[in-house]
């Protein structure tokens, strides 16, 4: 069994980026906007914040309070779309109730759209069109070529079918010529299903819902989830013992995580160059 270390991949990543904007001819730049006092929110733009530094980028942070107006919201978004110092924009979800998360990720322009979930880049992603997709399910996709994986004609399972992970992962993958089935809640039988896996891709946030019985041997996992179980961080799948049964896996954490924040910058110095053609 290989791990597949998202880690040291995310690394390489983010000082090969380094490198590349030391030469650049202007600053890039990422806004981060965030809404409300939700503690994971705050920890990730902090992070994100942190590795947009280390990359030589500016990282311009909005933060706004928990009852702002989807009005004034939209207003301060639509300021970003406009001032030439922003390549890219990232609006931290979850965004308090009142406001509609869909009509926010539809005002960011698409050509800032670093996070990938403006509709017009989705439906890129889609058509399998060079555009922004989404971090999370980029970054798996990065893992398995750094590991040489074949996707073309292998089984992929997809366990989660959210617009931020399942849906765009199984696109990518299908673009790659994988043949490419979404589970999610409303599955029935879901052994029957992991069980054909080639590349199992598990994105639900249960702890130890995919369990060996559940996986073929020769599998490669990508672990997706994040649950905390006492103090500990794990993912969706029984790591002890579906490890034994892999040929490749990723740990929680380490493995899929760092490598989103990676992409967000990838896809930022992808906006800069862009809009600087
Ligand atoms: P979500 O919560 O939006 O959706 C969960 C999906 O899982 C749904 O499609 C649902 O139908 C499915 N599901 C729920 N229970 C199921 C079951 N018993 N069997 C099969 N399917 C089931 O998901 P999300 O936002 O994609 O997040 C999923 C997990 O991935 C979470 O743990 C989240 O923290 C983690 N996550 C990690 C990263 C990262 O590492 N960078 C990024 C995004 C999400």
């Amino acid at each position: 069994m290989i791990l597949l270390n998202g880690k040291s991949l995310a690394n390489e990543i983010k000082d090969n980026l380094k490198e590349e904007i030391s030469s650049y001819h202007r600053k890039i730049g990422l806004a981060v906007v965030l809404v409300g006092e939700d503690q994971a929110s705050h920890l990730y733009v902090s992070m994100k914040k942190k590795a947009t530094e280390y990359v030589g980028m500016e990282s311009i942070s909005l933060q706004f309070p928990e009852d702002i107006s989807e009005e004034k919201l939209i207003s301060e978004i639509e300021k970003l779309n406009t001032n030439s110092k922003v390549d890219g924009i990232l609006v931290q979800l979850p965004l308090p109730n009142h406001i509609d998360s869909n009509k926010i990720l539809e005002i960011v322009s698409p050509e800032k759209d670093v996070d990938g979930f403006h509709p017009y880049n989705v439906g890129g992603v889609l058509s399998g069109l060079d555009t922004f997709a989404p971090c999370t399910p980029v970054g798996m996709v990065e893992l398995l070529d750094k590991y040489e994986i074949d996707i073309q004609g292998k089984n992929v399972v997809v366990v989660g079918a959210s617009n931020i992970v399942g849906k765009p992962i199984a696109s990518l993958l299908l673009n790659r010529n994988a043949t490419v089935e979404i589970c999610h809640i409303y599955t029935e039988n879901l052994k029957e299903h992991t069980l054909k896996a080639d590349i199992l891709v598990v994105a639900v946030g249960k702890a130890n819902l995919i369990t060996a019985d559940m996986v073929k041997e020769g599998v490669v996992i990508l672990d997706v989830g994040i649950n905390k179980v006492g103090n500990k961080i794990v993912g969706d799948v029984d790591f002890d013992a579906v490890s034994k049964k892999a040929s490749y896996i990723t740990p929680v954490p380490g493995g899929v995580g760092p490598m989103t924040i990676a992409m967000l910058l990838k896809n930022t110095l992808k906006s800069a160059k862009r809009r600087d053609r």
